[in-house]
């Protein structure tokens, strides 16, 4: 305090240290100001109801043990504010467009530096730069092994190419997702349709290899629905939050050398998806004929008469392993 019992600077900084964040002009002001109209290249539609990005928070459960908040896209940052305002201590958002970045240094500096901003391709920067950002590139000490989170509502023309990468390194234990063994957890809003198709049960006409990829790591939930009206400008469709959670399983199996395999498995079968197990994969001996070898053992893992909606994930990783010990890794499209 100065000596008219006024905050200053510091003070208000250290205020926010604690979880709250200062009175900040409001993101409509802000995108005023700035002149930031939405690009439609960089999928930029805005939540301007904080209602709305706190009931996103909320489904992540965020505390002040939190260790790392990874937020995709801050944008003019509405979400970060909420991510702050659950008091998370460390977040680094990464953000491609510059001309988010004077806002979302004044939230840097309005959270007392509990957020960093990276300006860069989510999809292309070393995920090193972020940790380092973080402070995550040393062994904590604290005791509570709580997980790190991605957030973020993903720019749409890239949400699915970020996700598939991102289970890829959860599969190789890379990057974030190499950090000490904790767990990363993941909630991040999608088109609805690429959430129906991430979350789409065995036998249902949304199950294809986005689901078995996904819940072959992950259990995967729908936590929250929202309508493009909620958006500016609003898209064409609506929208849905997903939430990603590890298997404790999968950390039991090693999958790092067949979750390439079980992507380029799930491509052929969907790719045919009105055949049968068995018509597919008799298919697959004529093209690649190291497979017919392994049709005895296949029938003892897959259902031959069922299509590739109905096979359930373990299945599907169970004949992953089989192709992966045999050498059998790249398949034809
Ligand atoms: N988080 C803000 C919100 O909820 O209002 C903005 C979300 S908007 C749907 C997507 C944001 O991702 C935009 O700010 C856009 O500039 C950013 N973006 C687009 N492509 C990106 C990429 N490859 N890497 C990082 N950010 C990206």
């Amino acid at each position: 305090m100065n000596k008219r019992g006024k905050c200053g600077n510091e003070d208000k900084a250290a205020m926010s240290l604690s979880g709250t964040l200062p009175k900040l002009p409001s993101i409509r002001e802000l995108i005023k100001i700035y002149g930031l109209s939405a690009k439609s290249q960089l999928s930029q539609n805005f939540i301007l109801d904080k209602n709305i990005t706190d009931k996103i928070v909320r489904t992540a459960s965020l505390s002040a043990a939190t260790p790392l908040v990874v937020e995709v896209g801050p944008g003019p940052g509405l979400l970060t504010r909420s991510i702050l305002d659950s008091g998370a201590p460390n977040v680094v958002a990464v953000e491609k467009d510059d001309r988010f970045q004077p806002t979302l240094r004044q939230l840097s500096v309005a959270s007392g530096h509990r957020l960093k901003v990276l300006q860069g391709n989510m999809l292309e920067i070393p995920h090193q730069e972020i940790l380092a950002a973080g402070n995550m590139t040393t062994k904590p000490i604290d005791t509570i092994n709580a997980p790190i989170h991605i957030m973020g509502n993903l720019p749409f023309n890239v949400a699915s190419p970020l996700l598939v990468q991102w289970l890829h390194m959860l599969a190789n234990r890379e990057g974030v997702f190499n950090c000490y063994d904790r767990d990363v957890w993941m909630t991040l809003m999608f088109q609805k349709e690429v959430g129906e198709r991430l979350s789409a049960a065995t036998s249902t006409s949304n199950r294809g290899r986005l689901a078995v990829m996904a819940q072959s790591l992950c259990h995967v939930k729908t936590v929250y629905q929202v309508p493009s009206t909620v958006f500016v400008p609003k898209p064409k469709v609506d929208a849905s939050v997903v939430q990603l959670i590890p298997r404790k399983s999968f950390s039991e199996n090693d999958m790092a050398g067949v979750y390439p395999v079980l992507e380029n498995i799930l491509r052929y079968f969907f790719t045919k998806r009105r055949k049968t197990v068995g018509h597919i994969l008799r298919r697959l001996s004529k093209e690649q004929p190291a497979t017919s070898a392994l049709m005895a053992e296949l029938e003892t893992i897959l259902d031959f008469k069922a299509r590739p909606e109905d096979v359930p994930n373990e299945q599907f990783c169970e004949a992953a392993k089989l192709f992966h010990q045999h050498n059998i890794v790249t398949l034809p499209l």
